[in-house]
Order: C-alpha cells, then structure tokens, then sequence
C-alpha cells in the first residue's frame, strides 16, 4: 500500500482510511497478516498487522530490494480510444513506466474538455496507483494532459526514442539504440489509431527513429512491446 507521511522500523501505524476497505473487505486481513507498504519517500517497508479496528500496522524491516527500472521512461501516448488507454496506463504501470503525457497528435481521434480531462486523469491515476500496487512498486507514475509535440521541449531527456510505423522495415531497434546510450531519462513517443502525419515524423527526424519489429502493432500494443523490450535490456 502506498501510504501518505512516513514510517519508522519497530513502531506502530494507523492505517490510512484509504486502505481500510481493501485491508478489510477485500483481504479480509487478520492480527499478524503481512504485508507491505511504501511511504511518501518511496522506501518499502515489511509490516504486521496488530489490530483491524482500527487498522494498526507495526513496521517490521526495510525492503531494499529494488523493483524500479535503473531509467526513468516517460511515455508520449495520444489519448486513445475507448478503454484502450486504460490498458495502456494499467499495463504499462506493471512493465515500469515513470510517467505517462497524454499528448494532442495530429490525428487524434479523442479529444476532451478539459472538464472531461480532470476526471479521466482522476481514473487513470486510481488505475496507475493500483497497478503499482499490484506489482508492489515503490513509484506510482504520473500522468498529465498535453498538447501538441512540437510545443514540447525534448531537450530534458538523455535519449528520445521516436516509434515511428513507417520504420517498420528500416528502423534500428531499441535494443541496439540503448546500447549506444548510457541513458538515465529516456522519452518514448507514440502515434495515434491513424499513425503520425508527415509534420510530426519531421519534428522528430533530430531523434533516434526505432522500429517496434517489423509488424505493425496496434497504439496499444505499442507501448507495452517498447516497454518489454526496454525492461529485458535492463533486467
Ligand atoms: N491502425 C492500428 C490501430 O488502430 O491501432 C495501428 C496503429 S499504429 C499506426 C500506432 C502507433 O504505434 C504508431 O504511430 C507508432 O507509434 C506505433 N507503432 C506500431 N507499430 C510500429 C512499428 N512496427 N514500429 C514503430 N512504431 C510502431
């Protein structure tokens, strides 16, 4: 559970009421159960259940294994229709994604009031902070709404890696691009149902061009191949 403030070893935790259902109804967790929480600093910790009414936790040992990527992948998706995204930010979220920027491309098919933008963001991040959950990570990724690509500065990362579908046949793989780069921050930029327009694939001909294989796979399909392969590369 990702909790808000911070624990310390050997002392004793009231659940956040954020929890509480889960803990009760859904595990129906019981005095002694285990289980793990990650504080507001993103440190992990074992804890034991001592009393479920109210829900007290003491914390037991620090968990130092670490389960994030060594890089920080920042993930450029339209928004995608129907509940396409929420596969994409749910699937993406357990394959170890920092961070989703849901940009306007020039054939986006959705596009939302901003309005409409806010509830959606409050959906996607209950999806991510389950998801990050269920794969006991000890980040829960940001996501926010964007506009176009070519208003947005590409500079901030180490390597940008640009999945073009026109590539399919001739790109270099990511396998091979990250080999060529001791990376830290890495952006990964993909197009909508109906590809890139000709504009966007030129903003970004500066950038390392990769091909996701020689198939082309659908939008959401896409990211969670880059992503896999990104994760094999460093695991
Ligand atoms: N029409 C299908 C759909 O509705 O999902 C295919 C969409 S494909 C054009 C969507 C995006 O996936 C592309 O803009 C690109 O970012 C990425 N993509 C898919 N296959 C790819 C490949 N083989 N190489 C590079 N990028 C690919």
């Amino acid at each position: 559970y990702f909790i808000e403030g911070t624990v310390s070893l050997n002392e004793s935790f009231v659940m956040d009421d954020a929890h509480i259902h889960h803990i009760k109804n859904v595990m129906r967790a019981k005095a002694d159960d285990e289980f793990n929480v990650v504080d507001s600093t993103g440190n992990a910790y074992l804890v034991r259940l001592t009393d479920i009414d109210p829900v007290t936790y003491e914390v037991i040992e620090k968990i130092n294994a670490e389960v994030e990527l060594p890089v920080n992948i920042t993930l450029y998706s339209p928004l995608l229709k129907g509940d396409k995204m929420d596969v994409v930010i749910q699937k993406s979220t357990e394959l170890g994604a920092h961070e989703f920027i849901l940009y306007k491309a020039d054939r986006s098919v959705v596009k939302l009031n901003s309005k409409k933008e806010e509830s959606r963001l409050v959906r996607y991040e209950k999806i991510a902070r389950e998801a990050s959950e269920q794969s006991r990570r000890t980040k829960i990724p940001a996501i926010s709404f964007a506009g176009a690509l070519k208003a947005m500065d590409f500079t901030q990362y180490d390597l940008v890696l640009f999945a073009y579908e026109d590539n399919n046949l001739t790109g270099r793989s990511i396998k091979d691009v990250l080999k060529a780069h001791n990376a830290a921050s890495v952006a990964v930029v993909f197009g909508p149902e109906g590809g890139f327009t000709e504009a966007e694939a030129e903003f970004f001909r500066p950038y390392e061009n990769v091909a996701l294989g020689r198939r082309i796979l659908r939008a959401e399909t896409a990211p969670l191949y880059a992503l896999s392969v990104i994760g094999s590369y460093y695991e």
